[in-house]
């Protein structure tokens, strides 16, 4: 199911560029796995599938001993600051940094382990109360204080967009984030870079790659409906 699953996803994609006049290459598929198990990860890594994204630290730190190395763990979940040290120099992007105090933190332990860390800032673009994220007028504020941390880069922004039905109402959210992405471009910051937008899940990654996603996160699309009244492991 993963494989036919992820071969249609990758379709989608493919037509999702084409119509939008972009190289599928521009687009990074992270399959989101969390509560799921390796072994349909596996699967997905047999058809090439490196990028992965995960919302809790400890599955990460669990889930990476099992899986291969070329592997490239995406933390896309809220995070805590005192579980940061468990995750720099292991995942190769921070999707979540939603305040200065965060990256600090963050800065402070990439320094400790001699590493720069990749991160992307996540803009609660519709102001929604339910979800963290800073705000559009805060992003070019923060992103400035944080270019000036040592060991600690942003390669972008990320926004988890409104659950809707209809994925066409989340257009204007795509592109009021690609348009934040220009404006801070033209800042010129130092260690701050828009490589990435990183917007779409699995009920709107086209429509968010017609407005410019470079990255997509898809869970539900490649590994079926999450269950979670069986708790994971780590928190029994
Ligand atoms: C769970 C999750 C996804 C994937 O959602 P689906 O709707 O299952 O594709 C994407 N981004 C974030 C931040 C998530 O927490």
């Amino acid at each position: 199911m993963v494989q036919e699953n992820l071969r249609a996803v990758r379709e989608k994609i493919e037509a999702a560029c084409q119509r939008a006049g972009r190289d599928p290459k521009e687009v990074t598929l992270i399959a989101v796995s969390k509560t799921k198990p390796v072994e349909m990860m596996e699967e997905a890594y047999a058809m090439g599938q490196l990028d992965f994204g995960e919302n809790k630290v400890q599955e990460i730190t669990r889930k990476y001993e099992e899986l291969p190395s070329k592997v490239r763990w995406h933390m896309i979940g809220h995070l805590q600051r005192n579980k940061v040290k468990y995750i720099v120099g292991l995942v190769s992007l921070i999707h979540s940094v939603d305040s200065f105090r965060l990256a600090e933190t963050i800065s402070q332990e990439a320094v400790k382990k001699n590493v720069t860390v990749p991160i992307l800032l996540e803009v609660n673009v519709a102001g929604e109360e339910s979800k963290y994220g800073i705000t559009c007028e805060e992003t070019i504020t923060l992103a400035e204080q944080i270019s000036k941390l040592p060991n600690i880069r942003i390669e972008g922004l990320m926004t988890i967009a409104p659950y809707v039905t209809d994925p066409e109402e989340n257009r204007p959210v795509f592109r009021k984030l690609r348009q934040l992405g220009v404006d801070i471009k033209a800042k010129n910051m130092n260690n701050v870079n828009v490589n990435v937008l990183s917007m779409g899940m699995t009920g709107d990654y086209e429509v968010a790659i017609e407005e410019g996603a470079t990255m997509v996160r898809v869970g539900t699309g490649i590994f079926g409906e999450r269950d979670y009244s069986v708790k994971p492991l780590e928190s029994r």
